[in-house]
Order: C-alpha cells, then sequence, then structure tokens
C-alpha cells in the first residue's frame, strides 16, 4: 500500500483558536500532544522547539501544554528528535513519552524499538508517534540560501514557511511570496532523494496538508494508540473532523504524490547501486515482481 496501513484516513483540524493561530494547517500534531497531556495519556512529549535562532529548531522536552504551543509551527529544517529520546526518559523520567517524528526519524524509532540497543527501558517508553509528512527538507543554510535568493527576502523578515499548491510560501509582517517548490530542489538534504515514505507510514497517527484543503489536515490513524488518542480527542469536541475529498486534490493526490516520491526514490537507489555505491534499500531489480510492493 503506497500510503501504509492505516486504520482511518480523514480530513481534521483543532477546534482551538489559538492552535489555529498559531500552527501549521490544521494543528493536528499540537492539539493531539496538548489533548494527550491534558488527559494524561502521555507525560511529556519531544518536539521540534524553538532555538536561539530563528527558524532553526532544537529537539526539547515539552513538560507543559506552553512547551508544545511553544513548537508549534513546520520548520523546513532537520531537529533531531530522536536525539533527545534517551534524555526526555532517563533526565525527564517520562513513562509515557510522546514525539513528533518525520518519515526517517518515524523509521529509526521503529527501530530503536525493535532492536534496543544502548536504549534498553527507553525506546518502550514512547507511548504516541505522530509522524509528519516530508516531502524534502532542508540543511538550514541552504535553507536561508534560497529564501534569501528565490523569495528576496531577508531571512530574518520571515514570519511563516509552507510548502502547498506546488508552491513554496513565505510569510513577512506585509507580504506573501512564493515560488515554484521545483526551485527548491538540489538544496535539500542528500538523504531525502532516496526516501520512500512521504505519510511516516510507521507512526500512531500521520498528518500532513498533503490533501487537505486550506486550514485542515489529513489524517491517518494507523495503530491502536493513534486510534485510540485521535478517537478521544474528537470525542472531547477538541478535533473536528470531515470525510477525505475522494477527488484529486484528496486521497487521489495524497497517492499520487505519495507514489511519485517512492518511484522517483527508487530511481536514484538503482542508479547508486549500479554505480556501486551504498543504498538504504535494494535496487529494484533485484526484488522479485513490483520494487514498489514491500517499500
Ligand atoms: S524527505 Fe525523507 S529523508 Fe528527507 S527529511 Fe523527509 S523523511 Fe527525512
Amino acid at each position: 500500500m503506497v500510503l501504509g496501513t492505516y486504520k482511518q484516513i480523514t480530513l481534521a483540524r483543532s477546534t482551538d483558536k489559538q492552535i489555529q493561530k498559531i500552527s501549521q494547517d490544521g494543528g493536528i500534531a499540537t492539539g493531539l500532544l496538548c489533548f494527550a497531556l491534558d488527559e494524561k495519556l502521555i507525560d511529556g512529549a519531544v518536539v521540534a522547539g524553538p532555538s536561539d535562532e530563528m527558524w532553526k529548531p532544537e529537539p526539547t522536552v515539552a513538560m507543559s501544554s506552553d512547551d508544545i504551543l511553544a513548537a508549534a509551527g513546520t520548520k523546513y529544517t532537520i531537529s533531531p528528535n530522536l536525539w533527545m529520546v534517551k534524555e526526555a526518559v532517563r533526565q525527564y523520567g517520562l513513562e509515557k513519552a510522546g514525539i513528533v517524528t518525520i518519515p526517517c526519524q518515524t523509521m529509526g524509532l521503529r527501530k530503536m524499538q525493535s532492536y534496543p540497543i544502548g536504549v534498553r527501558f527507553v525506546a518502550d517508553k514512547i507511548a504516541l508517534d505522530i509522524g509528519i509528512f516530508c516531502t524534502e527538507n532542508f540543511p538550514f543554510e541552504s535553507l536561508k540560501t534560497f529564501i534569501s535568493a528565490k523569495a528576496g527576502v531577508d531571512f530574518g523578515l520571515v514570519e511563516k514557511m509552507d510548502i502547498g499548491k506546488g508552491k513554496f510560501w513565505v510569510h513577512t509582517a506585509d507580504d506573501v511570496i512564493s515560488f515554484p517548490i521545483k526551485e527548491t530542489h538540489g538544496y535539500e538534504q542528500n538523504g531525502c532523494k532516496v526516501c520512500l515514505d512521504l505519510v511516516s507510514e510507521l507512526s500512531d497517527v500521520s498528518t500532513g496538508s498533503i490533501g487537505a484543503p486550506d486550514d485542515w489536515s489529513a489524517v491517518m490513524t494507523r495503530t491502536d494508540a493513534g486510534e485510540t488518542i485521535f478517537s478521544k480527542a474528537v470525542d472531547a469536541g477538541l478535533i473536528e473532523t470531515k470525510a477525505m475529498d475522494e477527488g484529486k486534490f484528496g486521497l487521489e493526490m495524497l497517492t499520487k504524490l505519495a507514489t511519485s516520491k517512492k518511484e522517483k526514490a527508487m530511481k536514484v537507489i538503482d542508479e547508486r547501486k549500479a554505480m556501486g555505491l551504498p543504498v538504504p534499500f535494494k535496487a529494484s531489480n533485484e526484488k522479485e515482481g513490483d520494487p514498489l510492493a514491500n517499500v
């Protein structure tokens, strides 16, 4: 399945006005973590928190809703959240930890849990993994460079960044500038070129803007833990849902982009393999049948 295994797929958004104002899209990651913390379903969460440098996230252990709100919004450069898991458990004493991951980190998290070498009694404390859709990600210096070059704005004036409708959007206090997302190609991290997962297929709940209208998010619940927390938040009225559009801008769009990401990555993997370079997966001609069937 190109979108991974899921229990339900829906459109959703937080009903909290403050979360709507400061979050990206429907504010699902922020809303779910705040709800889970309030309900004691988790006792803290590893999130991409703010650092001394604007737009450069830093893994942070959020112990309150205020900490979670401070980390709201998408940053388009990596926050190595897995690096903070051990500290969250050992230093902060979390027994039921939440975490926000992007697909490559979701895979790392599941590997940690499957083979807890060096992380015994740590990896099994993760109670909720919220996976964020990810098309690509940029080294911080690349991000600064292409925003200044393509949007023609001082990086220090940027108030929000977004990817949608095939464009990269840059918001300042008095302007919104966009440029085609394809103009960012070449600035992304090298590893993103061989990344097969758009939708955090191994998370408990995954969410992102692809396939959703403005200010809503697509949400997939994937595990019992994810389904339970999401359903409780909906029942409590903190998240509202509506059916995902089956048309070409809804589920079809999400499926199309997830397929395209796998196909492009497999092509690069095959090319690298043919050159004798190390790759994270087997080349497609080493597998029987559909090369995408098992990824
Ligand atoms: S595209 Fe893949 S490898 Fe790159 S940051 Fe996103 S999840 Fe990670």
